[in-house]
């Protein structure tokens, strides 16, 4: 797998364009969705150049990919989403309906997600 070093987060990471950050680490980074589909919509990215789900899993080693959930756990306690409840997702490839080729997870939350 390739991954494409001029992609939007790609920029984003690099401070080429801007982001509205909510939480940062050594390793990942949470920025709000620029259009999002839900009242609150956030994106968790690794910092390293994954391009998806399965890259990162195949790629990232064991304790990075721990770490990379940790922390989307801990960015969801962050914003207040523990007890009501939030919706976590990635997509992956075309068919999975994927846009960014930096992999990612969005924190959907803030309303009743209802059934996919
Ligand atoms: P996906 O379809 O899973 O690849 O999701 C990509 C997401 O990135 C979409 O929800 C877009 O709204 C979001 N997005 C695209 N460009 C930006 C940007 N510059 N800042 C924040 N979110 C973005």
């Amino acid at each position: 797998m390739t991954y494409d070093p001029t992609n939007v987060f790609a920029k984003i990471l690099k401070g080429e364009i801007p982001c509205r950050k909510v939480y940062e680490t050594e390793a990942v980074l949470a920025f709000h969705d620029a259009y999002p589909k839900a009242p609150v919509h956030v994106l968790v990215i690794p910092k390293g150049p994954y391009c998806d789900f399965t890259h990162f899993c195949q790629e990232a080693l064991p304790h990075e990919v721990a770490d990379f959930f940790a922390q989307v756990s801990a960015v969801a306690r962050e914003l207040g989403l523990t007890e009501k409840g939030y919706r976590v997702i990635s997509n992956v490839g075309a068919d999975g309906g994927q846009e960014v080729p930096h992999f990612h997870v969005h924190i959907l939350a803030g309303k009743r997600m209802g059934p996919l």
